[in-house]
């Protein structure tokens, strides 16, 4: 088992590339990566993530769906008691 292959890039706190310091876990192809870098394992993080934005813009789309028919009903509602509130004039 050898380190993972990714260099790390340059960031606020380091000024150079340099090696990923972790063991690496799985081999793809000649190369090692750890288990952060492995590309097959981000790709299915970023699927995830993908689905994950994608239930929650669904959610926000129902609450707000579920809002405006509230709205609606509580309309609906307040015309029937008027219509009630004539008739037992
Ligand atoms: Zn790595």
């Amino acid at each position: 088992m050898a380190n993972c292959c990714i260099q790390i890039t340059p960031s606020q706190y380091i000024s150079h590339h340099h090696p990923c310091p972790n063991q690496g876990k799985y081999k793809r192809g000649e190369k090692w990566y750890c288990g952060t870098h492995d590309p097959v394992r981000r790709a299915a993080r970023e699927e995830i993530a993908r689905k994950k934005r994608e239930v929650d813009n669904d959610m926000r789309d129902r609450v707000r769906i579920l809002k405006r028919l509230a709205i609606k009903i509580h309309t609906k509602d307040l015309e029937k008691y008027k219509l009630v509130l004539k008739s037992s004039q």
